[in-house]
């Protein structure tokens, strides 16, 4: 922090305001997290200065023996954590690794079916603003009506009538156990590849606490950022190696350039804290936290997606509320809560508006909060939202906030920030 302050005050000050909007804020977006100290100082480290386009082993560059290693490293604990045959650990996001899963098993014009935006797939499912809605023949599939939790019925009905060449599991906004084995019996009913995006729940499922896709999967794919823990970042996992060869492939040079090395070590630092018993403990509570958020909700008038959670997020239906996502989304801002708005299934809101709130425990769960202080953080949620009008509400909400964040400091060892 001082060499930068020292180099260049600008950039520091900003680095330092956003530390400090960290520290103050109540981070519920379900898909971030606090990274360690360790995975931040690998991905900062003089690994940034190399190039090294390839695999370990076949650089197309010299001077790689010891990016080799942390390759290396990184590929042999992300097969530990998922039991799986082959990884590719160079794409640079989630979206990425999709990305080359494509380029690797499909064509132009062949069909796909993924779960649609509103019921909480991701862009990367065949979205028509994404090139897997504009260069495939996209089928959706949603939750149904009644439980709000995956339809099988009508997933397997729509996969018998249009014979898709890949059906796509895992998801942005889902909060309930994924039967992978479910999927694998359609897909081979039709003869597809299943692939499962669990850029959401990686974390859980490397902790075992949620079932593991790989056994059933010909692919998976995730980021390595969310319940992960690790840096911005995503990868590819096979448990059939001649797969394996052809995600390669499709990672470099299909799809992607030089892999960013200082980004790998961080990875292989994160799985390295993933394989340790406290991973298993943090992601048990993060389960738990979630779970606690989302009964005091419920039992504070709010409705939630499908009735609850079994994993590290919940859905809140605001029509129950009278509010809109957009608008609940501004309210708990204004209280220092970071949240988002979010579609819910069968939303009569546009994408911008929505009628949903997302939430999800894993950052504050890494800050050392648990049930009590979700709970907490549920209260305040409540209060503000059936209170949206009063200033006295509002300021109550956000002392409430600055205390819980008081409690449970984040990343100590940077001091005090300077903000520009
Ligand atoms: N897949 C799913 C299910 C996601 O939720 C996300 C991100 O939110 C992605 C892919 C994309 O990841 P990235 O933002 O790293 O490209």
């Amino acid at each position: 922090m001082d060499i930068l302050q020292d180099s260049d005050p600008q950039v520091a000050g900003i680095v330092a305001s956003e530390l400090q909007r960290q520290r103050e804020h109540l981070e519920l977006i379900a898909s971030e997290n606090f990274a360690s100290p360790a995975v931040m100082a690998a991905q900062g480290s003089v690994l940034t200065n190399k190039y090294a386009e390839g695999l370990p082993g076949k650089r197309y560059y010299g001077g790689c023996e010891f990016v080799d290693q942390v390759e290396s490293l990184a590929i042999a604990r992300i097969k530990e954590l998922f039991g799986a045959a082959h990884a590719n650990v160079q794409p640079h996001s989630g979206a990425q690794a999709n990305f080359a899963v494509f380029l690797a098993l499909l064509k132009p014009g062949d069909t796909i079916m993924g779960m649609d935006l509103s019921h909480g797939g991701h862009l990367t499912h065949g979205s028509p603003v994404n090139v897997s809605g504009k260069w495939f023949n996209v089928v959706q599939y949603g939750v149904n009506p009644e439980t709000e939790t995956l339809d099988f019925d009508q997933i397997r009905q729509l996969a018998l009538e249009h014979k898709p060449k890949m059906i796509i599991c895992g998801y942005s906004a889902y909060p309930r156990t994924i039967p992978f084995e479910k999927f694998r019996a359609i897909a081979d009913e039709v003869g597809a590849y299943l692939l499962a995006d669990i850029a959401h729940i990686a974390g859980l499922v490397a902790a075992g606490v949620h079932p593991n896709p790989v056994p059933h999967c010909d692919v998976v794919t995730t980021t390595t950022h969310k319940t992960l823990r690790g840096p911005r970042g995503g990868l590819i996992l096979t448990r059939d190696p001649e797969l394996g060869k052809k995600f390669d492939k499709a990672v470099f040079p299909g799809t992607q350039g030089g892999p960013l090395e200082h980004v790998i070590a961080a990875k292989a630092v994160a799985f390295g804290e993933a394989l340790q018993p406290e991973f298993k403990t943090y992601s048990q509570q993060v389960i738990a936290n979630a779970q606690a958020m989302g009964d005091r909700l419920q039992a504070r008038g709010l409705k939630l997606v499908s009735g609850g959670t079994d994993n590290h997020l919940i859905l809140v239906d605001l029509r129950s509320v009278g509010l809109t996502g957009k608008q609940a989304d501004k309210l708990v801002s204004e209280v220092n809560i970071t949240a988002n708005k979010n579609t819910v299934p069968f939303d009569p809101e546009s994408p911008f508006v929505t009628s949903g709130l997302r939430l999800g425990s894993p950052a504050m769960t890494t800050r050392g909060m648990g049930t009590e202080e979700f709970e907490e953080i549920a209260d305040i949620i409540a209060d503000r939202l059936s209170n949206p009008d009063d200033e006295v509400v509002r300021e109550n909400c956000r002392r409430r906030v600055a205390a819980l964040c008081d409690r449970f400091p984040l990343y100590p060892y940077l001091g005090q920030a300077q903000p520009a």
